[in-house]
């Protein structure tokens, strides 16, 4: 057996070694890293509001009114009024009959799959799903389909074939690409076959469509069965947690038999405090929404000028494809060099020979960012 510092050795000689970065100051367009002040393009605080006042005074004020842990699992004694009263408000707010808090995307994902297929199932996935759905299909005994990135028709060949078509899953917005789900075409196609249909929209609620109701919106889809939304509150929301929404059916077989909504302690009702307080900004100031989508527009028109491979994504996730993962770091580093700070992101996150600058944007940042950022792009060095 090779030893774990043999295998640690071996992925810093493959240029896979992970580091963390140790903050000092809040989320926002600038942070600090020890004294060093950095323009950052790597966050999911789309809208800009993991440091807003009015969300930290409602997280204040939460804790004072709620204690600061919740002290129970939702099922024993942890179900305060605020997560009641954040579930009623998603689920007004994206249209659903209820909704499901989550701690996290991530359990959120383990609890919806794993609670709707059994090992008769067969679970149909996008090839770049999310590690979560990935691994929630994994945990349960089901067999697992994975189609070509957002090939309908491999689906539709494969769905033909199979004997129980249980669920099909996928990301609503690519979490390492930003471009969309053929949602529509997903959800003819689990009509047809009876399956249901699981959207991730972690980074399209709150981003995407006139209200910020995410990629349902944006593609004019009705959120009712076969469909089931997963959005996560620890991106565009700013806060932390997530939620599942759909029928009321789902909702309580979720709360009968999702694991990792079962056993586990329920999220601070301080953070569902937070949590409401934002979804009142999310939904009132679309501003932010139209400033986004500015930025972004700025960004790939100058890209393009600068000749960079750039994907296509609508959202705020805009990555710069370079191919090796030594060729992504050294652009990191060369960012870096000029106080801006965006991830190289690598094999396995994403495919062999697709390794990239991972760039997202913010309301939080100014044209001027953009501008700067643009600028430390054209100095790269060229292959
Ligand atoms: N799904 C997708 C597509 C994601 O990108 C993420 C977070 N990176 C998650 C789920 C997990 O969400 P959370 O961070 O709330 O666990």
């Amino acid at each position: 057996m090779k030893s774990l510092k043999q295998e640690l050795d071996q992925r810093r000689a493959q240029h896979l070694f992970r580091e963390r970065l140790i903050l000092e100051s809040p989320a926002g367009a600038e942070i600090r890293l020890g004294n060093e002040t950095l323009l950052s393009f790597c966050s999911n605080d789309y809208l800009g509001l993991a440091n807003d006042p009015r969300i930290v005074t409602a997280f204040q004020a939460g804790a004072e009114r709620y204690g600061v842990g919740a002290g129970a699992s939702h099922l024993v004694s942890g179900h305060s009024r605020a997560h009641h009263a954040l579930e009623e408000e998603l689920a007004d707010f994206v249209g659903a009959e209820r909704a499901l808090l989550f701690s996290t995307g991530y359990m959120a994902n383990l609890g919806v799959v794993g609670a709707l297929v059994d090992r008769h199932d067969v679970v149909f996935e996008d090839r770049l799903n999310h590690a979560s759905l990935i691994d929630a299909a994994r945990l349960t005994r089901a067999k697992v389909m994975r189609y070509p990135h957002a090939d309908v028709a491999h689906l539709a060949e494969l769905l033909a074939r199979a004997e129980r078509p249980g669920l099909i899953t996928t990301d609503a917005v690519f979490s390492m690409d930003g471009d969309i789900a053929p949602l529509a075409g997903l959800r003819r196609l689990a009509m047809k076959y009876e399956a249901r249909l699981l959207a991730d929209d972690a980074h399209g609620i709150g981003v995407l469509g006139q209200t910020g109701r995410g990629t349902l919106e944006h593609l004019g889809l009705p959120l009712a069965s076969p469909l089931i939304l997963m959005g996560t509150l620890g991106k565009a929301f700013g806060v932390f947690g997530a939620f599942v929404a759909g029928e009321a059916a789902l909702i309580e077989t979720l709360i009968q038999r999702a694991r990792t909504y079962i056993y586990t302690t329920a999220l601070p009702p301080a953070v569902a405090e937070a949590v409401r307080a934002s979804l009142r900004i999310v939904r009132d100031e679309s501003w932010r929404r139209e400033r986004l989508r500015a930025l972004v527009m700025q960004f790939r028109a100058g890209a393009e000028t600068l000749g960079l491979t750039l994907a296509t994504s609508p959202t705020p996730i805009q990555p710069v494809i370079l191919g090796a993962a030594a060729t992504a770091l050294a652009a990191s580093r060369h960012l870096r060099a000029r106080g801006i700070l965006v991830p190289a992101i690598r094999p396995p996150t994403v495919p062999e020979g697709s390794a990239r600058l991972r760039i997202t944007f913010s309301a939080a940042h100014e044209p001027a960012h953009v501008e700067r950022l643009l600028q430390a792009l054209a100095e790269l060095p060229r292959p």
